[in-house]
């Protein structure tokens, strides 16, 4: 079985080619990065733009790489959720494309299971059922202001459906608070079965990550994570007091919009100008800095560790064989988090499994892969018209929950 995968769910465009023994034929990636940068989040109506622009081009390099053709696929997988719909859109037409102009059948992915789901192209022990924390964050229209973020959203909009103008500024509101990546904690019983332990209640880790970083003045090109991942190993840990979020709440679930004031207001109060950029800090602003990307980055992956030492314990309740826990997702690619949330997994008699950087952030690997996974169960549709009616509508799931929540996280909340 040889499986195309499509990503275009955020803001990558990424293509990949895998063959069900695990072996990665190809994978290509094109980022936007630049307009990321610029703006300091995901516009939908830019992204979408982009996508479009390369989408052809990396699909056929994929194959090209793969020294393969359409006719040599058996399925062609594509993300049609949880995601940005502009930019869904791009990739499931690609898809569809291919699909019916070479009687393909086509596997329609989870982006968060297949996040979950790459770990066990590179660990073959890795059986379910497993646990897994999916930890990204891309800001979804942070930097605009407020008109021209409605304004955008009405030009998203606007086909589809009428939404009035006070609900579009509130969505949008929303949204700029960052709520693109995830901060999901799952129990993998078995393909298809999760059940979500924990997710964030505002905003995810690398939303955290990338604030700090831009009010720091770090480098966003290659987003805030890095940046803050680099300058904390110049400062001190322990020097800025920040409080750990959702002390009180017995549950799995998180929180980083307090933790964001909290760094904020330390910032402020340090009178950091993040004009100025680190480069040209003196020695006293950057350590002064440097303290701030430490203590913040040990509160936040300290909470981490808090809510999944939990959340093995209620895990291994539900089901006593699990072994491992997968931490995937952009921010699953710091060394720091990896470390630390490894000695918690090894307290608690599991073993860690984090895929490597490439595999964590968005690919069209793991789309590949969780469609040979799928493919295999049955799990596919079959090859759609070789022509689609112009109104055909696309079966994309924007917002599309992975698995039940688990009970006991109601009931203990508080
Ligand atoms: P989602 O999968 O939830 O739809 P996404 O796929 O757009 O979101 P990812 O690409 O998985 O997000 O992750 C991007 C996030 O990862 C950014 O917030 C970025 O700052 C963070 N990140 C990347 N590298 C690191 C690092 N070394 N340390 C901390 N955070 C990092
Ligand atoms: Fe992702």
């Amino acid at each position: 079985v040889v499986v195309l995968g499509i990503e275009t769910s955020c803001d990558d465009t990424a293509a990949a080619v895998v063959r069900s023994n695990g072996e990665i034929l190809s994978q290509v990636v094109s980022s936007q990065a630049d307009l990321l940068a610029k703006y300091g989040g995901v516009a939908p109506k830019m992204a979408e733009e982009a996508h479009s622009q390369v989408i052809d081009q990396v699909v056929q390099e994929a194959l090209d790489k793969a020294y393969m053709t359409e006719k040599d696929l058996t399925a062609v997988a594509v993300t049609i959720g949880p995601g940005l719909s502009l930019c869904l859109r791009v990739g499931v037409q690609k898809a569809r494309r291919i699909a019916g102009g070479f009687n393909l059948p086509i596997v329609g992915i989870h982006h968060m299971e297949a996040h979950a789901l790459v770990a066990r192209l590179i660990e073959k022990d890795l059986q379910f059922p497993f646990m897994a924390l999916l930890i990204s964050g891309a800001s979804i229209f942070t930097s605009l202001p407020p008109l021209s973020r409605a304004f955008c959203y009405c030009r998203v909009y606007d086909h589809r459906e009428e939404v009035s103008f006070i609900i579009l500024i509130m969505e949008v509101n929303k949204k700029a608070s960052g709520s693109g990546g995830h901060n999901l904690l799952i129990l993998a019983r078995d393909l298809g079965q999760y059940i979500q332990l924990g997710t964030t209640i505002d905003d995810a880790i690398g939303e955290a990550y990338d604030k700090t970083a831009k009010w720091l003045g770090l480098d966003m090109r290659r987003s805030g994570g890095p940046a803050i991942e680099k300058l904390a190993m110049e400062g001190n840990a322990e020097s800025v007091k920040f409080s750990i979020p959702m002390k009180q709440h017995k549950d799995c679930n998180f929180s980083y919009a307090g933790l964001k004031t909290q760094v904020r207001l330390a910032i402020e109060s340090k009178k950091i100008d993040a004009k100025i950029p680190i480069s040209s800090a003196s020695n006293e602003d950057r350590l002064s800095r440097a303290d701030i990307a430490a203590s913040f980055q040990r509160i936040a992956v300290l909470h981490l560790e808090e809510k999944c030492e939990r959340a093995i314990q209620w895990a291994l309740k539900m089901e006593p064989s699990i072994r491992h826990l997968v931490v995937s997702g952009g921010v699953a690619s710091n060394q720091y988090v990896r470390a630390q949330l490894n000695m918690v997994v090894k307290k608690n008699g599991l073993q860690l499994v984090c895929p490597p950087p490439q595999l964590c952030t968005d690919n069209g690997v793991m789309v590949a892969w969780t469609g040979i996974e799928n493919f295999r169960m049955g799990r596919y549709d079959p090859p759609p018209p070789a022509q689609d009616p112009e109104d055909f509508v696309y079966d994309l799931r924007p917002r599309w929950p992975l698995g039940e929540v688990y009970a006991e996280g109601k009931s203990e909340a508080r």
